[in-house]
């Protein structure tokens, strides 16, 4: 209808010719159009995945990796401002894995797990068991310290707990001891009293888990001394059974 309108155009780049006409435009040169086509990585444009942090947990294959994660992680923070990371500390091979509550004023400052006075009878309880605090690896349930060392709320554990499962898949420990009720029914997901829970073993994905009283309830309250030294020999015993090394 508009007769043959086809111009011919040089391409300035290539030196190449086109044809355009009312169909559009058509390259004369195949080998031309697979070059456009082909755009070097360089300039290939950067196309931003946003991934859950439940993919970029799940692909952290190095504690490393996961504690890099956790320092940017702002779901792991607490209402008080300012805290430092608690990630864990020992042994990354470590057959027995602790697990206690949240970092109080000390652990904060030194952003390792149970280094105040807690930490002091935590530290002689294992050793009363031959263990030495590099033998076996120590975390909480939260990663960072809740203000006045209030109980860790709902929601603050079930959105630490996904960061706590993949350090212990990682860690793959053969036993796990909970020290508190709040470390034990987070774990276990049973809202019950610490006194029903220790004394016995339980099957955790896949992995044996015990629960025994928390350390600062023993400094406070001699009477938890004795089940604790019970539920600790008990767990010695199994480790043993089980080839946990060292
Ligand atoms: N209590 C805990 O549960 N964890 C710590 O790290 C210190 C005290």
């Amino acid at each position: 209808m508009y007769g043959d309108f086809s111009v011919e155009l040089d391409l300035k780049s290539e030196n190449k010719t086109v044809q355009a006409n009312e169909q559009g435009v058509s390259y004369e040169s195949e080998s031309h159009s697979q070059q456009l086509n082909e755009v070097s990585e360089e300039e290939k444009p950067e196309v931003e995945v946003q991934r859950s942090q439940e993919e970029l947990i799940a692909e952290c294959s190095t504690l490393d990796e996961l504690k890099d994660l956790c320092e940017q992680a702002e779901e792991l923070k607490t209402d008080l401002e300012g805290t430092n990371l608690v990630f864990g500390v020992g042994n990354p091979n470590a057959d027995l894995m602790i697990v206690g509550e949240a970092p109080g004023y000390n652990e904060d400052q030194q952003g390792e797990p149970f280094v105040g006075q807690a930490g002091q009878l935590l530290d002689k309880i294992m050793a009363a068991i031959h263990f030495e605090r590099s033998d076996i690896y120590i975390a909480n349930i939260l990663k960072h310290r809740p203000p006045d060392n209030r109980d860790p709320e709902p929601e603050e554990r079930e959105r630490s707990l996904p960061y706590l499962l993949k350090q212990i898949e990682l860690i793959d420990p053969k036993l796990i001891l909970c020290v508190g009720r709040i470390s034990a029914t987070t774990l276990l997901e049973k809202e019950t009293s610490l006194g029903k829970l220790r004394g016995s073993f339980h099957e955790y994905h896949g992995r044996e888990l015990m629960v025994t009283y928390h350390p600062a309830a023993l400094l406070y309250n001699q009477k938890y001394k004795r089940p604790t030294w019970e539920d600790v020999q008990l767990l010695r015993k199994r480790y043993d059974e089980l080839g946990g090394q060292p």
